[in-house]
């Protein structure tokens, strides 16, 4: 009887997770924002309202945690991919 999986595929599948997960615990993520190209949408605010603050002045974000902790990591990204600019940057070292 055939199994209901290939074990080779199961294993090769494990290691490659295993392997994202080292890369991810391992890297440290950082978020950038071009000042010159932001518009103060604030969309990225409401993406990840704990990596911004907003300036008073011009309605601009500004980075407020650097590195990203790993649990705002996935908000990071979605900020960047909200930002109708294109202003932010996620830097992974
Ligand atoms: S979404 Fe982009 S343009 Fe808008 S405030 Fe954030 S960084 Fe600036």
């Amino acid at each position: 009887m055939q199994p209901a999986y290939d074990d080779r595929l199961v294993k090769r599948l494990t290691e490659i997770a295993i392997q994202e997960w080292a890369k991810t615990a391992m890297t440290k993520m950082h978020v950038k924002v071009d000042l010159e190209a932001c518009q103060g949408h604030g969309l990225c605010y409401f993406a990840a309202e704990a990596l911004y603050e907003i300036r008073d002045s011009d309605g601009r974000a500004i980075v407020i945690l650097d590195p990203v902790p790993d649990e705002l990591r996935g908000a990071a990204r979605k900020s960047a991919e909200v930002c109708p600019e294109r202003a932010i940057t996620i830097i992974e070292e």
